[in-house]
């Protein structure tokens, strides 16, 4: 045998054992024989460095150090799951899809909706290339140094499975993992972690994968993204997964009717108890892949899938004080202390009281023994008050009149349901807030600074809003406490290249109130520069779509405000991106404004999405169901039959990729 075979079969032996211990949990080998193993093979690859591989069961044990964790922008978005709650949400659910795919059966498949936190794993002929967080699910985290070290996920597997594909999962710690951790930590003399789900995603940024390699986690992955259609189903695409060497958990489950998905979540209620990890729901998905890619998707989830959530355990404890947060809108959310109580596997202290109408709804007050619930959520929420337990002296609670960071005199306007602090630039959390969510990756994305540092600049008195960001010098930032050269240096060049930051993005960073990312996209497509936006009136503001009276008047009330005329003023000089850059409006045209299109099929010269912004850089519409209201259609190779039927009893004109070029020219 040459070296290199050696080492080659060293590195299946390895590989071997990692799955039969990982995935199948079922040990072919003892501890000290592995080690000694991968002992003997580190020794060779060291000393024949020509032959490394970062995909070797050698680099699993980790020890790179990652400092900065590169943006990357997914292939496919990673979508969020519409929730339901009932068997009347599903049966809901059901009826919407028959009626899109007009048709009356419908296979899907039940899964667990594992609670951790998600990643997409690429693979390229068979080898393991990156993994990403789901991050704001267009751009995510590159974290495969961490990821390369969880031993369940094979680092490559069989060609004859699709050459390039994304496999998605969840990374979770299993709760024996979990617990274990924690023992070592109280030994240590150090804080426990509260739940797995939060550990297991803390755990995919820390910075030394050595660190990552010794915690017990695992990955339970449930989709293959790939274009290559080599299966029809969800189901085979993850069997066939499976048998290649991932980690598809056996509880998926083929049904072919609405009650048997029932039958699913009813076991699974109770004996989810019984499984090694915590699950908080179930995931229904659409089996046919054809029917799913026909079902498309909302702006958040597909609709194609509904995750089902189990109903949230429940506790009783009292209730000790009241007190009361603002957010950086300076809205004010009451937060009940309570006397420290364990449900669902983490202890609870606090629970949002959301308001004070919910407040006075359940008449909630101080000593007040109270059922505290956790869904999905991280803070829990009080849902009733026993009043069997309530003492005589109790009194009904007084909502807070001044704030609690500046004592300025709350203000509650008509129709809102919410107390806010008006004083939004003598406020510190206001102040904080702002500058905070400027910052913030789905805003301005400003790497090295962080919103710990955003109040120490904001109490050292060297910033007092986002435009004075801008003036920051180095000089100044270096003396502050814990800040070395370096980081300072990275914070300012992370604020100079926030310059070049689209003006979408921009905008939605200003924290104008209820205009979020969605509507941000909206407004500076629509408006197109500050200006334009910020001289439009009522009327013009309302007729663009999906912009209500609510938005508008905030805008405008944003627009007259002086203090923000000239913070806008500010960021121009400094060069931040107040208008649609000119590149982009090269290729935005206005032909196919008043248009709505339906996308069907599979296409060969753009990829669907590219097809999509096509159609919207050159002003269309994209829905993803026909009616109507569609005014074309632009379909692809194996256009889903019933959308073919549909757009010919509708009379809808079919274009093809080819023709839909043409016109765009
Ligand atoms: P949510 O974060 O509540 O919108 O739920 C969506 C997330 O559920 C996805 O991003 C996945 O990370 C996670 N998830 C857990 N189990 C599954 C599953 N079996 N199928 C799909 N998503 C799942
Ligand atoms: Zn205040």
């Amino acid at each position: 045998m040459t070296i290199q075979q050696n080492i080659q079969a060293l590195r299946e032996e390895l590989n071997q054992h990692n799955y039969n211990y990982y995935v199948l949990d079922n040990a072919t080998i003892s501890d000290y024989d592995f080690d000694i193993k991968l002992k003997e093979l580190i020794q060779l690859e060291t000393e024949n460095p020509q032959f490394f591989d970062a995909n070797s069961p050698s680099q699993r044990v980790g020890g790179e150090i990652t400092k900065n964790f590169e943006t990357i922008t997914h292939k496919n978005r990673m979508y969020s799951l519409d929730n339901s709650y009932s068997k009347d949400d599903l049966l809901d659910w059901e009826k919407r899809i028959q009626k899109m795919l007009g048709v009356d059966e419908i296979e899907y498949t039940c899964e667990l909706k594992y609670d951790g936190a998600s990643i997409n794993l690429s693979f390229e002929k068979g080898k393991f290339i990156k993994a990403v967080t789901r991050g704001d699910g267009f751009q995510g985290d590159e974290v495969t140094a961490n990821i390369r070290t969880i031993k369940s996920i094979p680092l490559s597997v069989s060609a004859d499975f699709v050459h390039n594909f994304e496999m998605r999962g969840e990374i979770i710690l299993p709760i024996d993992g979990f617990n274990k951790m924690n023992e070592d930590r109280l030994k240590n003399g150090e804080e426990a972690y509260k739940n797995p789900r939060n550990t297991a995603s803390g755990s995919l940024k820390l910075q030394d994968s050595a660190e990552v390699a010794n915690r017990p986690l695992d990955c339970l992955l449930y989709q293959v993204v790939t274009d290559e259609r080599k299966y029809k189903t969800h189901f085979e695409n993850l069997e066939t997964a499976r048998n290649v060497g991932f980690k598809v958990p056996d509880t998926i489950t083929l049904t072919k009717t609405i009650d048997a998905v029932f039958d699913f979540v009813n076991y699974w209620d109770i004996k989810r108890h019984d499984l090694p990890y915590e699950t908080d729901g179930v995931v229904i998905k659409v089996n046919n892949l054809q029917q799913q890619e026909e079902l498309g998707y909302t702006s958040k989830a597909p609709r194609w899938a509904i995750a089902y959530k189990f109903k949230a355990e429940q506790v009783s404890t009292v209730l000790n004080e009241i007190t009361y947060q603002v957010g950086r809108t300076g809205a004010i959310t009451p937060v009940a202390n309570l006397e420290p109580v364990q449900l669902a596997g983490t202890i609870v202290k606090r629970a949002s009281l959301h308001n004070a109408d919910q407040i006075e709804k359940l008449d909630i007050r101080i000593n007040d023994t109270v059922f505290v619930e956790k869904g999905g959520e991280i803070i829990p929420k009080i849902i009733a008050v026993d009043l069997s337990k309530r003492p005589d002296n109790s009194e009904p609670t007084i909502y807070a009149t001044n704030c609690p960071e500046c004592n300025t005199e709350l203000v509650r306007s008509e129709g809102d349901a919410k107390h806010y602090c008006p004083n939004e630039f003598g406020c510190a959390p206001q102040i904080t807030g702002r500058i905070q969510h400027f910052i913030s990756r789905k805003a301005m994305d400003i790497d090295g600074l962080g919103g710990e540092t955003v109040d120490l600049l904001r109490k050292e008195g060297l910033i007092q809003n986002y435009a004075d960001l801008y003036d920051l010098t180095a000089e100044q930032v270096i003396p502050l406490e814990r800040m070395a050269e370096k980081s300072a240096q990275n914070m300012i060049a992370g604020i100079e290249k926030s310059k070049e930051i689209p003006f979408e993005k921009v905008l939605f960073a200003l924290g104008i109130r209820f205009v979020g990312e969605t509507v941000a996209k909206k407004l500076a497509k629509h408006f197109k520069s500050i200006d334009k936006l910020m001289t439009a009136d009522l009327e013009t503001l309302i007729s663009v779509d999906e912009i209500g009276d609510r938005i508008a008047q905030s805008i405008i009330d944003f627009s007259n405000d002086l203090g923000n005329i000239q913070l806008i003023d500010r960021l121009k000089l400094h060069g931040v991106q107040l208008e649609v850059s000119a590149e982009s409006l090269e290729n935005q045209t206005d032909k196919l404004a008043g248009k709505v299109f339906v996308v069907s099929g599979v296409f060969h010269q753009m990829t669907r999405n590219e097809l999509k912004k096509a159609i919207e850089d050159n002003g269309g519409k994209v829905s993803s169901s026909i009616s109507k209201k569609t005014s074309f259609i632009v379909a692809g190779d194996n256009m889903g039959p019933s959308k073919l039927t549909k757009a010919e009893s509708l009379e809808i004109p079919i274009l093809s990729e080819q023709n839909f070029i043409d016109i765009i020219g």
